[in-house]
């Protein structure tokens, strides 16, 4: 083993001296070898990459500096072995870690971890496999590296999309775990991702590794068993077809948490439906907001519309055709004239509804009566196939591809509405009302002006709820950019906890925050959350102060924003 000069990273692990971080890597060297290990150097600089070639210590949608959310160094895991003895490691030297899977997680804090100095497990870089995908099940076996792009290029290569599909978010690039384990959505009707998942291998904190649900029963008929370690033996037969085993549920508390890592996961494809139609409605007016909740919900509800739908508000999808600077001089936000002028130019309306049929053509064609029929109620609204579209990078050409679950980056582009954009996302869940949409588009809406940006968001449809994403683009290199996007989500949080809505997910800077605004009954569900962490983790070296939740060593009045 070569023992390389260490160099002294830009932020050590809070309460461990460079003395104490040099052995502890010299140890994690041992482990994982040289090459899978990089330090973040004072003499480094922070460079953000971009989406297709991240950086893996620090987000490149940096809300603060690009050092206040830092890793001091990234290793790569070649195995599971690996993960555990990297637990034990960190228990032994008190030095908390950050795993994930790609480390995109674009708007939510990308690759950085909450306590700076954490060391950041990049688990994807090695372990990527497919490890299954059984058309009999309708299911996937996958490691953490896994994305959407490699997982649908697995089903073409073996020619498997006449039998299965996947369902994928608006970007391709992120990890089939990481972004369940978020609780990330897309839009076919296998949208809720979470939901899709079946069957996790964990190493918790202390570094054990576990299997849920049917997982935990071993299955002595298959010969492979024998001999293997425990990671590499063959689950059971029904491990990727019933989520529940016996006992308590636990997959639950491995999302969003800091109480285990993911190493396997099974996720639960969508058999081939014989057909499919992707379509836009488009909606002229600011206020059809409402009109067109009250239409969705019970149709959602029947299952008359079958996936995840979106209805979009025009700055999106304008903003996926080209920068503010393509329509306008204005540097303010803009107003309804300047809206109206945009939705003609683009031949969309004020809100783009984007949905799609599955199955065979008679039952296609009766759905999509249906959907026309309750939609076409609203004065001025329009219907089109993506064939009627014929401009370049038509949304709901891209959209004909996400919702039948082939991934692309052709959404990127709205983060270049501004110059050197970057974003947040602010995502508080609603009830799928037209009283309830239209409050938090207005409350949304008024402090994006107050703000000075530009509304740009999208209404997600689950299966009773919404996810309603905001899309908060700043100019990453203009402080006065950052500042204003940093107080409009702050704001916003507030402002929605106040009528009762709470974020489905959040950027590592808002954790707290919002956090704290789950507190029935005097915050007992995390005094809950705090007993399981400390419990699981009494060294508090898993991801401290993820969603809010922080290990008893750590004093939560100073590390709290
Ligand atoms: P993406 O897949 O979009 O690149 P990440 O890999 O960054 O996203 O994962 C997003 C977040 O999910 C991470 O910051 C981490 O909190 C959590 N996460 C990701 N992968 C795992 C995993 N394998 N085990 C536990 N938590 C994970």
């Amino acid at each position: 083993i070569s023992h390389v000069q260490l160099s002294e990273p830009m932020k050590l692990p809070p309460g461990t001296s460079l003395h104490t971080f040099q052995t502890f890597i010299d140890r994690v060297i041992q482990c994982c070898g040289a090459e899978n290990v990089s330090i973040i150097s004072k003499c480094d600089k922070l460079v953000d990459g971009h989406y297709m070639n991240p950086c893996k210590g620090h987000d490149m949608h940096a809300i603060y500096d690009r050092d206040y959310f830092l890793a001091s160094a990234v290793i790569c895991p070649r195995d599971v072995p690996e993960v555990q003895m990297l637990m034990r490691l960190c228990n032994e030297f008190e030095v908390p870690a950050w795993p994930f899977s790609i480390g995109r997680n674009t708007g939510y804090g990308g690759a950085a971890p909450r306590v700076s100095g954490s060391v950041c497990l990049d688990l994807g870089r090695h372990m990527n496999r497919v490890l299954d995908v059984n058309v009999e099940g309708a299911f996937a076996l996958v490691e953490p590296g896994v994305t959407f792009f490699d997982l649908h290029e697995y089903l073409e290569e073996h020619d498997l999309r006449k039998h299965v599909w996947l369902d994928v978010p608006d970007l391709g690039g992120g990890s089939i775990i990481g972004n369940a384990v978020e609780r990330g959505v897309g839009y076919t009707p296998y949208g809720d991702h979470w939901m899709m998942h079946c069957g996790l291998e964990i190493v918790l904190p202390n570094g054990e590794l576990v299997r849920t649900g049917m997982g935990a029963l071993p299955d002595p008929t298959i010969p492979a068993a024998e001999g293997l370690r425990p990671d590499q033996q063959p689950g059971n037969r029904c491990w990727q077809l019933f989520n529940y085993g016996f006992g308590p549920y636990n997959d639950g508390i491995f999302t969003q948490s800091s109480l285990g890592i993911v190493v396997k996961m099974g996720i639960w494809l969508m058999p081939n439906p014989g057909g499919y139609q992707a379509y836009m409605i488009t909606l002229p007016r600011d206020n059809d907001l409402a009109a067109a909740m009250d239409i969705i919900r019970p149709l959602r509800m029947q299952m008359v519309l079958q996936n995840v739908p979106t209805l979009r508000h025009i700055l999106l999808d304008a903003a996926v055709h080209g920068p503010k600077s393509s329509y306008t001089a204005k540097s303010e936000p803009l107003d309804d004239a300047d809206l109206d002028e945009i939705a003609k130019k683009l031949d969309l309306g004020r809100w783009n509804f984007y949905g799609a049929v599955y199955g065979p053509e008679p039952i296609r064609s009766v759905l999509l009566s249906v959907i026309k029929t309750s939609f076409l109620s609203i004065p001025g609204s329009r219907f089109f196939l993506p064939e009627d579209r014929h401009e370049p990078n038509s949304v709901l050409r891209t959209r004909a591809n996400t919702l039948q679950g082939i991934p692309s980056v052709d959404e990127l582009k709205w983060v270049d509405w501004l110059p050197n954009g970057a974003h947040l996302f602010f995502s508080p869940i609603t009830k799928i009302s037209g009283a309830d949409a239209e409050a938090q588009y207005a409350i949304t809406k008024k402090r994006c002006t107050e703000a000075g940006l530009d509304f740009i968001g999208t209404f997600v449809v689950g299966m009773r709820e919404m996810h309603h994403i905001v899309c908060i683009v700043f100019d990453r290199e203009d402080p006065k950019s950052r500042t204003k996007a940093h107080w409009l989500i702050r704001t916003l949080v507030d402002d929605c906890a106040k009528h009762g809505w709470g974020e489905y997910r959040t950027h590592l800077a808002l954790m707290d925050q919002i956090a704290n605004t789950y507190n029935f009954n005097d915050g007992a569900q995390m005094k809950l959350n705090e007993q399981i962490k400390n419990a699981l983790d009494p060294k508090g070296i898993l991801a401290p102060g993820k969603n809010g939740i922080w290990p008893k060593g750590y004093n939560k009045a100073t590390w709290v924003i």
